[in-house]
């Protein structure tokens, strides 16, 4: 089992470093120089990178790492990543810190997004957030929906290590497409106590953003209602999901 935790980098992101006694892994490492400081504070050793996509905010500290730690790099064959040693397209299983991760493809934010599962963790990259999704900078909303729903399958029980803390501004779109949702108002009140003190929205549960993140609702009569005002082109989940990511980009 290893530990987890983050270190903050630019505006929004959180690296999140996997450890086991002294040895680590990152997942998604935009900026090296956090992360250096924060391996020799605690006398960590790096053994490996986990990169969910092609992002410069998400690979931008790998050539350095690289450079001063003798690291696997596992990321999207598919995408250009610097270092790469390890490319992946999902369905593998590969080691991490004694745990055994499994790789699954999540195409929709990036063409070969990848998120890493293991012992009930998800790191899910830019694909969902709290109460949110990123958006199709490469991929179709039926990529994403297929994505959304191999997550959607995990237990219920998983924690969801997104990317970003969007989760405030994410919830007030939640909020316009359900306003009449008892969970996602309960949440409203529980993110901002959080954010209030300067803590991490994150990680939520899978259970959790099934209740309240609209992209992870669009079967729901509320949801398809409210993308149907939207002009969503017909009630199945695609189209659905298409009017809401739409909105959302215009929100
Ligand atoms: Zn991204």
């Amino acid at each position: 089992m290893f530990e987890i935790s983050f270190i903050p980098a630019f505006k929004d992101n959180y690296i999140w470093l996997l450890t086991r006694g002294k040895r680590a892994f990152v997942v998604d490492p935009g900026d090296a120089a956090t992360v250096q400081a924060r391996l020799a504070s605690e006398g960590l050793c790096l053994e490996g990178i986990l990169i969910t996509h092609h992002h410069a905010d998400h690979q931008g500290g790998v050539a350095e790492l690289a450079a001063g730690w003798p690291v696997r790099v596992y990321a999207p064959g598919n995408e250009s990543i610097t270092g790469c040693t390890d490319p992946l397209s999902g369905g593998e299983c590969i080691d991490v810190l004694g745990a055994s991760m499994w790789v699954m493809a999540v195409p929709g934010h990036t063409r070969g997004h990848l998120a890493y599962y293991a012992e009930g963790a998800l790191f899910c990259g830019d694909t969902v957030f709290g109460a949110g999704c990123g958006r199709l900078f490469e991929g179709t909303p039926e990529q994403m929906t297929a994505s959304l729903d191999r997550i959607a399958a995990l237990p219920d029980t998983t924690r969801l290590y997104c990317a970003h803390e969007y989760t405030e501004m994410n919830l007030r779109f939640a909020v316009a497409v359900e306003p009449a949702n008892a969970a996602l108002q309960e949440r409203v009140a529980r993110v901002a106590a959080l954010r209030a003190v300067g803590k991490a929205s994150v990680p939520s549960t899978l259970a959790e953003e099934k209740a309240t993140n609209p992209f992870l609702r669009c079967g729901e009569p509320a949801v398809i209602d409210a993308a149907l005002r939207q002009g969503a082109a017909g009630r199945d989940k695609v189209a659905v999901f298409a009017a809401m990511r739409g909105w959302r980009n215009t929100f």
